[in-house]
C-alpha cells in the first residue's frame, strides 16, 4: 500500500491561508494601514499604482521595528498585540492575528523599511513569496514603509480573478475611507498613479467627513451623541432631505471597527420617522462603544460582523440617539418669517390688488415665458386684468420702491389696510400656501403640510394615549372576515390611544362608538379598513413599527387634500404647525412638504 497523504510545503500552505486574508488589493491596504495605526502613527500616506496590482506602499511614523522583529513580522502567528487568548476578548487593536503580513509576503514583493526612533539607522528586508531575499540596514527617517509589489504574481488564477482597475481602485477608497473616518486625529494622503486622491489633515470626525464627501456635508450632518450604562454611540447622521437612491454612506463602528449589521442598520432607518421615501437611504458614520466583553467580533480579519450579548438595547439606544437628534434638528429656526417687513401688502397695495394675489409659478417651470403670448396661462390673465402701469410702477428694482421705501407710491391708507388684513399668507390653486420668508418666498404643499402635521400629531398620541375622541350619534357595525377582526383586536389598544371607542358585538362585528376627534365627518368605516389593510401589509412584532405604519395611515387618510379653500386663519395655523414639527421639511410619504424660492433665484429670473 502506498501512503497517499502528503504534506503542503509550507510555501503552498501559507498561499491558501493567504486567501483568506488577502482577497485583493483592498484588503492588504487595509490590514497595512491598521498596523500603522497601531503602532501609533500620526501619519500615514498610501501609494497605489494600477489599483494596487503593480504596487501598494504604506507609509507611516509610527514605533518603527527592530532589525529581529523586522524579520520575524512575516512569520506566521508573528505578532506583537496578544499573547494569552484570553486577549483575544479584550482586544482593542485592529489586527491580532498575526496573519496578515505573512499572508501578504505569500503571494506579493514586499519591501519592508523600518526603523525605531532609538535606533540610528533602519532596516530593509525583502520577503517574496514568504522567503527573506534581502536584508540591509538603511538610513530613513523612524517610522515603516510597506511596499507590496504584483500581488498575486505567484498566484495567477487570482491575479487574473481580479476586477476592472475602477473596481478594485474602489475597494481601496472604502478601506480607506473606513479606516480614516474612525481615525480623524491622525493624517492621511491617499496618491493613485501620482495623483493625490485625498488629503485629510488631523481634525474631528467632522471635518474628517467633509474631507472625505465634500464640503457640502459641513450643512448635512447631525451630531449623535448618547451615553449609557453599558453603550456610547457618537457620530454623525445626514439629515433626511440628503437621503440618497444608493446605500452609499452607511459607516458603522463598534468599537471604531467597521462592521456591517442589518438589524442595528434598521434602528437607524425607523428612527428617521418615515421621513424618506423608501428607495432611498438615510447616510451616517455612527461609532458605538461598548465593552469587549459585551460583543463577540467574528474574529476572521476579513468579516465585518459582530454578535452583541444585548443587542435589543443596542438597538433601543442607537434608535433613541438617532431619534433625539433628528428631532433636535428643527429646521424652523432657519426659516426666518419675515414678520416685521409687509413686502405682501406692500407690492399688493402698489399693484391694486386687494384680492389674494396669485403668485406664478415660474420658479417650478423653467420653459416658462411670460411673455409668450402663444399661451395664456390663468395667472397672466389675472394680472392683465389687475395691473396698472398708472399706478406708477416701474419696471425697475421694486424692492427699491417698495421693500425699502425710499420712494412710496402714492397709495390710499384704505387699500393699503384693507390688503393688510388677508395678504400675509396666499393661496395659489388652492393646493399650495405662500408666504415671504427672510430668505425669500416659502411655498407650502398643503396636502403633505397637513400630513406631516397629523402624522407627528398621531405618533404622540399613541405614544401618550391621548387622542381626543368624539362619540358617533349613530355608531355604525363594521363587519371583518376571521383575519381581519384578529388583527383588529390586536391593534385595538393603539386605536383607542387615537380617540376610536370599538367595541366587539360578536367575534366579526365591531360596533364604531367613537371617532378620533378630527376625523369628524369622515368615513369611520372606511377609515379602519384602510387601517386594516396597511396593518395588513406592515404587521410586524416591532410595536414602534405598528405605530409608525398606524400614524402614517391616518395622515395620509385624513389630510386635507389638494384643491380645498383655506382661508387665511387656517393657513397660518398649517404653517405654523408644520414649523413646530420635529421635522417639518418631509412629509410621512418622503416628499418634500415645502420649498423656498429664494431671493437670489428670484433675482436670477429677472
Ligand atoms: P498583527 O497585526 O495581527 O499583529 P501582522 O502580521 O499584521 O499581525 O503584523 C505582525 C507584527 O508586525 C505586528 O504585531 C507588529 O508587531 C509588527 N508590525 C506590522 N506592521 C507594523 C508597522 N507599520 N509598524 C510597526 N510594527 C509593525
Ligand atoms: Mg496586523
Amino acid at each position: 500500500m502506498l501512503d497517499v497523504i502528503k504534506l503542503l510545503p509550507d510555501s503552498v500552505a501559507n498561499q491558501i491561508a493567504a486567501g483568506e486574508v488577502i482577497q485583493r488589493p483592498a484588503s492588504a491596504v487595509k490590514e497595512l494601514m491598521e498596523n500603522a495605526l497601531d503602532a501609533g502613527a500620526t501619519q500615514i500616506d498610501l501609494v497605489v499604482k494600477d489599483a494596487g496590482k503593480t504596487m501598494i506602499m504604506v507609509v507611516d511614523n509610527g514605533c518603527g521595528m527592530s532589525e529581529t522583529d523586522a524579520r520575524l513580522c512575516f512569520e506566521r502567528h508573528a505578532t506583537s498585540k496578544i499573547s494569552k487568548a484570553e486577549d483575544l476578548f479584550a482586544i482593542r487593536t485592529m489586527g491580532f492575528r498575526g496573519e496578515a503580513l505573512a499572508s501578504i509576503a505569500a503571494v506579493a514583493q514586499v519591501e519592508l523599511k523600518t526603523r525605531r526612533r532609538e535606533d540610528e539607522v533602519g532596516v530593509k528586508v525583502v520577503n517574496e513569496g514568504s522567503i527573506v531575499k534581502e536584508q540591509t540596514l538603511v538610513p530613513m527617517q523612524p517610522g515603516t514603509t510597506f511596499t507590496v509589489k504584483n500581488l498575486f504574481f505567484n498566484v495567477p488564477a487570482r491575479r487574473n480573478f481580479l476586477k476592472s482597475p475602477q473596481a478594485e481602485m474602489r475597494h481601496i477608497v472604502e478601506e480607506f475611507t473606513r479606516v480614516t473616518l474612525m481615525n480623524p486625529e491622525i493624517g492621511f494622503t491617499l496618491t493613485s498613479d501620482g495623483k493625490e486622491v485625498y488629503h485629510l489633515y488631523p481634525g474631528n470626525l467632522k471635518q474628517r467627513i467633509v474631507g472625505l464627501f465634500g464640503s457640502a456635508y459641513d450643512e448635512r450632518l447631525l451630531h449623535v451623541h448618547q451615553e449609557a450604562d453599558r453603550v456610547s454611540i457618537d457620530g454623525y447622521i445626514v439629515k433626511a432631505e440628503y437621503a440618497r437612491k444608493t446605500r452609499g454612506e452607511q459607516y458603522f463602528f463598534v468599537n471604531k471597527r467597521f462592521i456591517k449589521h442589518a438589524y442595528l442598520h434598521h434602528a437607524i432607518e425607523n428612527a428617521y420617522l418615515e421621513m424618506i421615501p423608501k428607495d432611498s437611504f438615510p447616510g451616517y458614520f455612527l461609532n458605538i462603544e461598548v465593552d469587549p466583553a459585551d460583543i463577540d467580533i467574528n474574529i476572521h480579519p476579513t468579516k465585518t460582523e459582530v454578535n452583541f450579548l444585548d443587542v435589543k438595547l443596542v438597538y433601543a439606544i442607537l434608535h433613541a440617539a438617532v431619534r433625539k437628534a433628528i428631532g433636535q434638528h428643527n429646521l424652523s429656526p432657519m426659516i426666518d418669517f419675515d414678520e416685521s417687513s409687509e413686502l405682501n401688502n406692500d407690492f399688493s397695495a402698489a399693484m391694486g390688488i386687494t384680492s389674494p394675489l396669485a403668485i406664478p409659478n415660474i420658479p417650478l417651470d423653467p420653459n416658462f415665458n411670460p411673455f409668450s403670448s402663444k399661451e395664456k396661462t390663468p395667472h397672466e390673465s389675472h394680472w392683465e386684468g389687475t395691473y396698472q402701469p398708472q399706478r406708477n410702477a416701474p419696471s425697475g428694482d421694486w424692492r427699491l420702491l417698495y421693500g425699502e421705501r425710499t420712494d412710496q407710491p402714492a397709495q390710499s391708507s384704505e387699500t393699503h389696510e384693507e390688503s393688510k388684513s388677508n395678504s400675509r399668507y396666499l393661496q395659489v390653486n388652492q393646493s399650495y400656501i405662500v408666504t415671504t420668508v427672510k430668505s425669500g418666498l416659502l411655498v407650502v404643499d398643503q396636502h403633505l403640510a397637513h400630513m406631516r402635521v397629523l402624522f407627528e400629531k398621531y405618533l404622540k398620541e399613541l405614544e401618550n394615549h391621548s387622542g381626543l375622541s368624539q362619540q358617533e350619534l349613530f355608531p355604525q357595525a363594521l363587519t371583518l372576515n376571521a383575519n381581519d377582526a384578529s388583527l383588529l383586536k390586536e391593534m385595538m389598544p393603539e386605536l383607542e390611544n387615537l380617540g376610536f371607542v370599538l367595541e366587539q358585538a360578536n367575534p366579526t362585528t365591531f360596533m364604531i362608538n367613537g371617532t378620533p376627534s378630527d376625523a369628524a365627518g369622515c368615513d369611520a368605516v372606511a377609515l379602519l379598513e384602510k387601517i386594516l389593510d396597511n396593518g395588513k401589509i406592515n404587521r410586524t412584532d416591532l410595536q414602534l413599527d405598528r405605530k409608525l405604519s398606524l400614524a402614517k395611515t391616518m395622515a395620509v387618510q385624513l389630510s386635507t387634500k389638494p384643491l380645498t379653500k383655506l382661508d387665511e386663519m387656517e393657513m397660518q395655523n398649517l404653517v405654523d404647525q408644520l414649523f413646530a414639527c420635529n421635522v417639518a421639511e418631509v412629509a410621512p410619504n418622503g416628499k418634500k412638504t415645502y420649498v423656498i424660492i429664494s431671493v437670489d433665484e428670484l433675482e436670477g429670473r429677472f
